[in-house]
């Protein structure tokens, strides 16, 4: 129960961040492992829901740093 790995790209797993799609700008609450550049304030591809299609997300704010993937996050 307690498999420290991390690895990237390993499913939904990663910090839960609040983001902003920079093509709609509609701001939703994601889990990524694959941030670039700083956790804090870079950016992601993830699907917008908005959009229907996979966009570039800013990272605004750290909700939680290292969530286990355990829990539906709200959609
Ligand atoms: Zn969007």
């Amino acid at each position: 129960m307690s498999s420290r790995s991390t690895s990237p790209g390993a499913g939904h797993v990663g910090p839960l961040v609040s983001a902003r799609c920079t093509s709609c700008e509609k701001i939703s609450e994601k889990r990524t492992a694959r941030i670039v550049g700083e956790t804090s304030s870079g950016s992601f591809r993830h699907v917008c829901h908005t959009c229907r299609t996979a966009t570039w997300w800013n990272v605004l704010r750290i909700i939680d740093e290292n969530h286990p993937g355990a829990g539906r996050g709200s959609t």
